[in-house]
């Protein structure tokens, strides 16, 4: 053995290096040049046959090239690698022609967006949400509410009654006697919620939604609920220009009361089928609470007063989004309430 046998040696594993064509054949170059049994090693073994003087010289000749096969079978190593990942990554494009798998996101009822746009623009004016049963009794419907069983104003309610004498509220008004009986003024509460109504044709649903609101405290007057009521109406139709009127109503539970009325966002005022050509819509009923109310909920009227007042939440978002037929908030028409993907109260 001599350094011209290993010169040889270091060419042929130059030049298998050179050929691998895969990390597999790599290795197998280590193995055959470095490896325990491999042809370095075993030169390494013949050292001992060559005469002492020599023996230093030769081995650091072969450890030099050991080395340097070494580094080179490193460096191809890295270079193959980096092959196979950009094979990897060739065979990987994604195809952005393909068609996407839809993802389909749904939207807020309108009936939703108007409840929320109610309860943020009266939340922002102090009001917070109380919530009540939806089946009640005759008391909290009726008879707390200053309607007494004989009055007429039963008679308009349509009220659903269930076998055991109770019934579906037919108002959000009964919230109003459930707060005022557990809570001490001064306070102002929003009750928004669902009601139901013996009656279904083209305008009338038997359930709908309303939204209550009342408020209690010592120096409560009409001036209050009517520029509470203006700043609401012109927040909620962005209308500061708004046309609003307040007339003269009567309802049981409220002393004096009045029906609010406001220019018709349809026509403008103009007349049209919507305002049935009056040019006004009725869109909320309020009023001073009545004394009877309070004598019944145990609250001093000497002392305090208050203001209530109640709306149809189908009713203000059918002038809000413009919706002509009521069916459209029960048919679940995806081509309907898509119309409202993206919409914010
Ligand atoms: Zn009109």
């Amino acid at each position: 053995m001599d350094s011209e046998k290993i010169s040889f040696i270091q060419k042929n594993a130059e030049q298998a290096i050179a050929e691998a064509r895969d990390l597999t054949a790599l290795e197998q170059i280590r193995i055959e040049f470095l490896g325990k049994k491999g042809q370095l090693t075993a030169c390494l073994k013949q050292l001992g046959n060559l005469p002492p003087d020599q023996r230093p010289t030769v081995g650091q000749i072969i450890n030099n090239t050991k080395q340097a096969i070494s580094a080179q079978i490193d460096q191809k190593k890295a270079l193959l690698e980096h092959d196979a990942e950009n094979e990897r990554i060739a065979a990987d494009t994604i195809d952005v022609t393909l068609p996407s798998r839809s993802r389909h996101i749904g939207s807020h009822h309108p009936v939703t967006l108007t409840l929320q746009r109610i309860q943020r623009l009266l939340g922002s004016a102090g009001f917070e949400i109380a919530e009540g049963p939806e089946i009640e009794t005759d008391h909290y419907n009726f008879n707390a509410l200053n309607i007494p069983e004989s009055h007429p104003a039963r008679a308009m309610h349509d009220t659903f009654y269930l076998e055991d004498g109770h019934l579906l509220r037919t108002h959000t008004s009964p919230v109003q006697i459930h707060v005022m009986q557990e809570q001490t003024p001064p306070f102002r509460v929003l009750a928004p919620g669902k009601v139901y109504r013996c009656d279904s044709d083209l305008t009338h649903t038997p359930m709908f939604h309303q939204v209550e609101g009342f408020a209690v405290d010592t120096e409560i007057s009409f001036a209050h609920l009517k520029g509470l009521i203006e700043s609401f109406l012109k927040a909620f139709f962005e209308q500061e220009d708004l046309p609003i009127r307040f007339r003269p109503s009567y309802f049981p539970f409220t002393e004096p009361s009045a029906e609010v009325d406001i220019g018709c966002v349809i026509c403008q005022g103009e007349g049209c089928r919507v305002c049935s050509k009056t040019g006004w819509l009725e869109v909320l009923g309020c009023g001073l609470i009545h004394p009877n109310v309070f004598a019944n909920v145990g609250i001093d009227d000497e002392k305090f007063s208050g203001y209530a007042f109640g709306m149809g939440v189908q009713r203000l978002a059918m002038l809000r989004y413009q919706i002509n037929d009521l069916r459209l908030f029960f048919e679940n028409d995806l081509r309907f309430l898509n119309q409202f993907k993206g919409q914010i109260h």
